[in-house]
């Protein structure tokens, strides 16, 4: 259909009109049947002995779309004691939260930590330090307790996207583990799980090998854990010519290593998986305006309403975000980086801020990047796809004192709804003296 942005979206050109024109530009629009698609294949992963997914919040936090995921039937995977209070502000109960933090809490913040574990919070350990926090605590035993192990090995779309090499620091370092399990199992903690996160957007196969390598280590450290944690990573497609992860592939994979592992040691281990990018990335749009065209002895550029402000992972990383032109009507998609639409103009499109590399289209340098589309008219509308993750929730939104954008929801039901306003003026400058 013409009006479609690509194959994998409910969202068509009149839904990106009607959000523009009645909302204002820039805006997100999250996509809510794709979010409900992506928690049913991640429910679906293949596995053995069970299966819990947690929503890794920190890639988009609002508290429709926790409260979307969340009814679907996923955990969360929280980053912080505000991810954690924002999770249950959205009535996720505690028991339902896991927290795996660089964080160290002190005073106040300590006492409010300890009651959220009183309230079932599990609590991924990530530091000798964290751990002695919790050694600490009178009912340290009864907690829910598990810890992530520092693999040495990891993988993501970009070094500062790997969390699991040696260049990174977290979790626990292999060459600390034996000390931790023998600091706990002094004070009668037992760790129920072990989790590994070695960064986001990897390589599948790297993902793969980290099974294997996670359930040695557990049958050499930890008798008693009962669940493996792969963490999130899952890689998406968010141009066509990226390969996504294989989140069936990965499952079979999964549940054919926990089997022998149970053949091995007698002990059946319940799996757990941790996306954010999977479920959020490609179920997102940011949504803004042409506002002027201009052009250097070297390049065309397209400017728009919105650009690192609203989306920053071409700058931080060289990311590729899809681009769709829309006429200012609704009426069609001009062009479209997904389908057949071809474009026979290439432009660089860049933002409003005072910044060089406010730019969508850069590679991993930085440097700007043509590409092709129709050349759209001032008042067309610039749909930044892929942007549902890690874009409202990382930006730097208030740079060049542009304030933070509205998100809005196309529900299942075909409406569209406002989930967060647009920050004003007076809300950016309110806590100034
Ligand atoms: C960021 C993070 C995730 C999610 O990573 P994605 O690449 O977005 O799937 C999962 N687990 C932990 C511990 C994380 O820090």
């Amino acid at each position: 259909m013409e009006n479609i942005l690509n194959s994998f979206s409910n969202i068509d050109s009149q839904n990106i009109a009607q959000a523009a024109n009645n909302y204002g530009t820039p805006v997100y629009v999250y996509d809510e049947t794709a979010i409900l698609q992506r928690c049913k294949e991640a429910l679906e992963m293949p596995n053995a002995y069970g299966l819990t997914v947690r929503y890794a919040m920190k890639a988009n936090s609002n508290r429709s779309v926790l409260k979307t995921i969340s009814a679907a039937g996923l955990h969360i995977d929280a980053s912080s004691l505000n991810e954690v209070m924002r999770a249950h502000m959205a009535e996720i109960p505690y028991n339902n939260i896991m927290l795996t933090t660089q964080e160290i809490y002190e005073g106040a913040d300590r006492l409010i930590f300890e009651e959220m574990l009183r309230s079932g919070l599990s609590y991924s350990v990530c530091s000798l330090r964290q751990l002695g926090i919790i050694l600490d605590m009178e009912s340290a035993e009864q907690y829910e307790i598990g810890i992530r192990i520092h693999p040495g090995v990891g993988s993501g779309e970009s070094i500062t996207r790997n969390t699991g090499d040696e260049y990174a620091c977290f979790g626990v370092h292999l060459m600390d583990i034996e000390e931790a399990v023998n600091l706990a199992s002094q004070r009668g903690v037992l760790f129920k799980y072990v989790h590994v996160h070695i960064g986001s957007g990897g390589d599948p196969l790297v993902w793969q090998q980290n099974i294997d390598n996670e359930l040695s280590i557990i049958k050499k450290y930890f008798p008693h854990a009962e669940t493996v944690n792969f963490g999130g990573g899952l890689k998406v497609a968010r141009m066509p010519d990226e390969k996504a992860a294989d989140i069936n592939e990965l499952g079979q994979y999964a549940k054919m290593r926990i089997e022998e592992f149970f053949a091995d040691t007698g002990r059946k281990l319940k799996m757990e998986i941790e996306p954010g990018t999977y479920i959020m990335a490609n179920s997102g749009y940011a949504v803004t305006r042409v506002i002027d065209k201009k052009r250097t002895a070297l390049l065309d550029f397209v400017i728009i309403d919105g650009s690192m402000e609203i989306n920053s992972r071409p700058l931080l990383y060289g990311s590729r975000h899809p681009i769709y032109i829309i006429a200012a009507d609704g009426s069609h998609v001009k062009s479209s980086d997904w389908g057949d639409i071809p474009g026979d103009f290439e432009a660089v499109v860049a933002g409003r801020c005072c910044e060089s590399g406010d730019c969508q289209t850069l590679d991993s340098e930085g440097k700007p990047i043509p590409r092709s589309m129709v050349e759209p008219d001032i008042g067309d509308i610039a749909v930044i796809g892929g942007t549902g993750a890690y874009c409202s929730a990382m930006t730097p939104f208030n740079y060049n004192s542009h304030t933070q954008i509205a998100e809005l929801m196309l529900t299942s039901q075909g409406t569209l709804e406002i989930i967060r306003r647009r920050q004003t003026l007076a809300q950016m400058l309110e806590n100034e003296v």
